[in-house]
C-alpha cells in the first residue's frame, strides 16, 4: 500500500506538534510506504518573503534571519539529543549559510528545505527506513508528465525505503530554475506525488477538521463536511475556502484517488473526504465561502453546491435571507448549481452568517431550547403539554423542546441541560433565584435560536425584546399587552426580529388558539386588499351579552356572574370599556399593516357616562340603577330579530387618515350575520377583502388556558 500524507505549516510549528506528526506517520507506515510532504513551519514563508525584500547586509535582515534560526534550532534542540542533535544542528546550519548567499528570488524555496531536514532525520533517528526526495528535481511547474515520471522512477529506485520526506510547495520550472508552485502550494504538491505514485491514499492534515460549511472563525456554527465531490471541494477552494489549494484537486481526481482532509490535532476525526460523486447521492448545499476584493471593498460570496441543484431558486432565497438580516445584495447570479452574491465588505461576514444560517443550520436545530417567563394558568398548561406532547412532537417534527428556563413573577431557574417539566412548580420556588435575574440571564447565556416565551400579562417585559431578538432568540407571546403598544415600538420589535433572522410569534393574543392573526397576515402578504376586519374577540362581553338575551336576570347580575367565574379582568370595566378590545383590535391592524393607533379608534363604553372612579361595589350599584336602559337596549335589539354583539371593526375608509377607520362599540348585528350565532365565550373573526366574493369567518373557541398553550406551542413549531 502506498500512502501520501501532507502536513501543513501549523501543523510542524513546533517540537511539539512535530511529535505529532512522528506519531501518525510511524502509525501509517506499519500499514504500507509513505511519502510524506510537508510544509514550512508556519510564519516561516512570510518570513523568507520579508527577508528577501529588505536589504541585503541590513540590519533588520540580520534581525529577521537570526530570529527564524533560532526558531528551528530550538526544534532541533528539543527533537534531538547527542550526537543526532549534532548532526542536525550541522545540516540545517550548512541550509542557513546557502540562505544568506542565495539569490532573493530562491529564499522562499528554503522553509520546506529546513522543516524537512528535520523531520527526515527524525524519523531515522525512530528507525525508520527514510529517504529526503528533493522535490526542486523531481516536480517540473506545469509538466506533469515529466513530474509523474520523475517521481515514480525515484521511488522505485528505493524499493527498501519505508517513508519518502519530501519538500512541499517547491518546483522547478522546466529549464531547471527553481520556483514554487503558489502561496499554499504544499497540497498541490502532495496531490502530484499522490497521482505519481499512484497512491492508494492521499491525507491532507491540516489544522482544522476537514472542510467546513464555512469559516469558523466567521461563521462559529459551521461544520464539517463528511463527503464532498471533487468538484465541490474545487469550487469551495477557488471561491475562498483556506483549508485546501484549489489546484490540488485536480491531480487526484485525474488519478481517482480520494482527498482526506484530516486534523492533526484531533486525529481521530473523520475529516471530510473527497472524492467522484456517489451514483444516487441526492445533490445538496456544500459550505459558502467568501473571497475580498479590496480595491472595490466588496466581498463575493459564494454558496457552493455539490451536485446539480436549482440555482435560480436558490437565487431568489439567498437573496430572500439577506434581505431579512437587512443587507443589500449589490449582485445576485448563479451559473445554474452555484450561488454568487456581491455585498460591501463592513457586511460580509453578516451575510455569510445569514447565509449559513438558513442553509446549513435549520437541520441541525433539533433541540429547542425555551425560556418561559409566566407561570400562571397559561404557563401551567403549556409545561403540562410539554411534559404530555413531547415526545410525540420529536417523532412528527424531529424537534426536541426543552425547557432551559422558567420564571414565576417571584423566582427563576435556568439549566441549560434542560429542567424536567414534572414537578417543576415547587422546585421553581424551593430552589430558584430571584425572578428580577431572568432576563439578564437569558440574553447572556442563552444559545442563539432559543425561543423565549412570554406568557405573562406584564405591561412591560416588552421593553426586553428588542435586546432579546438582538441576542438571535425567537420570541413567542400570549401577552396582549406585549404588542398593543404605540405603534413605534411595536415597529422596532419586528424590525428587530427581521434584523437578527429571529421570529417574532404572537397568533394567540387574539382568539387565542384561531387562526385570525396568520388569516389576516395571509391576505396582507399576498397582495389582497382587507376592506374590513369585524372581531368579535371579547370573551367577556360575549358571555355576558349573550346570558343576558337568553336567562333571566339584570345586567348587574349577569357582569357579577361573569366576574365570579374569573372570566373577567380584575376590574371588570376594562372590558366592559373596550379597553382588552382595544388591545386586540391594534393587534389585528397591524397585522392587516394598517399602523393604527389607540386614539384612532372610536370606542363606544358598553357603560355611558359616570362610572369612571367608582370604587366596586358602588359600580356595581350604578350598573343596577341602569338596568332599564340595558334592558331596553336589549329588547330593542330582540324586536328587530337582531343580537347585541360587541364587535371591533376595521373598516376600509378612504376618508380616514390612515385609510381605515376604527372602531368599538355594541352593534345589533342581523339573523344573516356570521356573529349572529355564537354562544358563550365563542370568537369569531369575519374577513372581508377585494380578492374573496364571500368574507372569511374564523369563529370558535376563544378562551381557556389549555387553547392558548397549544396555541403557543404551534407558534415555537411553525
Ligand atoms: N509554505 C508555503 C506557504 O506558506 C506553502 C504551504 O504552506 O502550503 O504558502
Ligand atoms: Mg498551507
Amino acid at each position: 500500500m502506498m500512502q501520501v500524507l501532507k502536513f501543513g505549516g501549523s501543523s510542524v510549528a513546533n517540537a511539539t506538534n512535530i511529535s505529532r506528526v512522528l506519531d501518525i506517520v510511524e502509525k501509517a507506515a506499519r500499514k504500507g510506504r509513505v511519502v510524506l510532504v510537508c510544509s514550512a513551519i508556519s510564519g516561516c514563508t512570510d518570513t523568507l518573503l520579508s527577508i528577501a525584500s529588505t536589504a541585503r547586509g541590513s540590519a533588520e535582515r540580520q534581525v529577521m534571519l537570526e530570529a527564524l534560526r533560532a526558531k528551528h534550532f530550538d526544534i532541533v534542540r528539543r527533537l534531538f539529543t547527542g550526537e543526532e542533535r549534532t548532526a542536525a544542528e550541522e545540516a540545517l546550519a550548512v541550509l542557513f549559510d546557502k540562505l544568506a548567499g542565495a539569490p532573493e528570488d530562491e529564499m522562499v524555496t528554503f522553509g520546506e528545505l529546513f522543516s524537512t531536514t528535520i523531520i527526515a532525520r527524525k524519523l531515522a533517528c525512530e528507525g525508520l527506513r527514510t529517504k529526503w526526495l528533493d522535490s526542486r528535481i523531481l516536480v517540473i511547474k506545469d509538466n506533469d508528465a515529466l513530474t509523474y515520471n520523475n517521481i515514480s522512477a525515484a521511488v522505485a529506485l528505493e524499493p527498501g525505503v519505508q517513508v519518502f520526506v519530501a519538500p512541499g510547495f517547491i518546483a522547478s520550472e522546466y529549464d531547471g530554475k527553481v520556483t514554487t508552485l503558489g502561496r499554499g502550494g504544499s497540497d498541490f504538491s502532495a496531490s502530484l506525488f499522490a497521482a505519481a505514485v499512484k497512491a492508494d491514499r492521499l491525507e491532507i492534515w491540516t489544522d482544522v477538521p476537514g472542510i467546513m460549511t464555512a469559516n469558523p472563525k466567521t461563521v462559529p456554527a459551521a461544520r464539517t463536511i463528511g463527503e464532498m465531490s471533487y468538484q465541490a471541494a474545487l469550487d469551495m477552494a477557488s471561491h475562498g475556502a483556506k483549508v485546501l489549494y484549489a489546484p490540488a484537486v485536480r491531480p487526484a481526481m485525474e488519478a481517482g484517488i480520494d482527498i482526506h482532509i484530516l486534523n492533526t490535532f484531533e486525529p481521530e476525526n473523520p475529516g471530510t473526504t473527497v472524492s467522484a460523486p456517489m451514483a444516487g447521492k441526492p445533490s445538496a448545499w456544500a459550505g459558502v465561502t467568501s473571497t475580498g476584493d479590496p480595491v472595490h471593498g466588496e466581498s463575493l460570496i459564494c454558496l457552493v453546491s455539490d451536485g446539480p441543484v436549482h440555482g435560480e431558486s436558490a437565487c431568489a432565497r439567498v437573496g430572500d435571507c439577506l434581505k431579512k438580516g437587512g443587507i443589500a445584495a449589490l449582485s445576485l447570479s448563479s451559473d445554474g448549481t452555484n450561488v454568487y452574491v456581491a455585498v460591501r465588505d463592513n457586511v460580509a461576514d453578516a451575510a455569510l452568517e445569514a447565509i449559513h444560517r438558513e442553509f446549513f443550520e435549520e437541520a441541525r436545530a433539533s433541540v429547542v431550547n425555551l425560556f418561559i417567563a409566566g407561570f400562571g394558568a397559561v404557563g401551567r398548561a403549556f409545561v403540562q403539554m410539554l411534559s404530555d406532547t413531547s415526545s410525540h412532537i420529536a417523532e412528527t417534527s424531529g424537534r426536541v423542546l426543552r425547557i432551559a428556563g422558567i420564571s414565576n413573577s417571584r423566582k427563576c431557574l435556568i439549566d441549560l441541560a434542560g429542567i424536567d417539566p414534572d414537578g417543576l412548580e415547587g422546585r421553581l420556588d424551593a430552589e430558584g433565584v430571584p425572578a428580577s435575574s431572568f432576563i439578564p440571564a437569558v440574553m447572556s447565556m442563552a444559545p442563539r435560536r432559543s425561543v423565549f416565551v412570554d406568557l405573562t400579562d406584564s405591561e412591560d417585559i416588552h421593553n426586553s425584546f428588542v435586546g432579546l431578538l438582538r441576542e438571535g432568540l425567537n420570541i413567542v407571546s400570549s401577552n396582549r399587552r406585549s404588542f398593543a403598544v404605540p405603534y413605534v415600538e411595536y415597529a422596532a420589535m419586528i424590525a428587530a426580529a427581521r434584523e437578527n433572522g429571529c421570529f417574532l410569534r404572537y397568533g394567540t393574543t387574539v382568539g387565542s388558539a384561531l387562526p385570525a392573526l396568520e388569516s389576516i397576515a395571509r391576505s396582507a402578504n399576498s397582495g389582497d386588499e382587507i376592506l374590513s376586519v369585524e372581531a368579535v374577540v371579547s370573551c367577556t362581553l360575549n358571555r355576558i351579552l349573550s346570558s343576558y338575551a337568553r336567562y333571566p336576570g339584570t345586567f348587574a347580575q349577569t357582569v357579577r356572574k361573569a366576574q365570579e367565574e374569573g372570566l373577567t379582568e380584575a376590574d371588570p370595566r376594562t372590558d366592559l370599556e373596550g379597553r382588552d378590545a382595544l388591545r386586540k383590535l391594534l393587534i389585528l391592524a397591524r397585522e392587516a399593516g394598517v399602523p393604527l393607533e389607540a386614539e384612532d379608534v372610536q370606542i363606544t363604553s358598553v357603560l355611558g357616562p359616570g362610572y369612571d372612579g367608582l370604587p366596586l361595589d358602588a359600580f356595581y350599584r350604578k350598573l343596577e340603577e341602569d338596568e332599564a336602559r340595558f334592558r331596553a337596549d336589549e329588547d330593542a335589539a330582540a324586536a328587530s330579530r337582531c343580537r347585541q354583539r360587541f364587535v371591533a371593526t376595521l373598516r376600509k375608509d378612504p376618508s380616514a387618515p390612515l385609510g381605515y377607520s376604527a372602531s368599538i362599540s355594541i352593534r345589533r348585528v342581523p339573523r344573516n350575520h356570521p356573529a349572529f350565532r355564537i354562544m358563550g365565550t365563542e370568537n369569531a373573526v369575519i374577513i372581508r377583502s377585494a380578492f374573496h366574493p364571500y368574507p372569511l369567518l374564523i369563529q370558535g373557541a376563544g378562551e381557556g388556558a389549555k387553547q392558548a398553550a397549544g396555541s403557543v406551542l404551534n407558534d415555537i413549531l411553525l
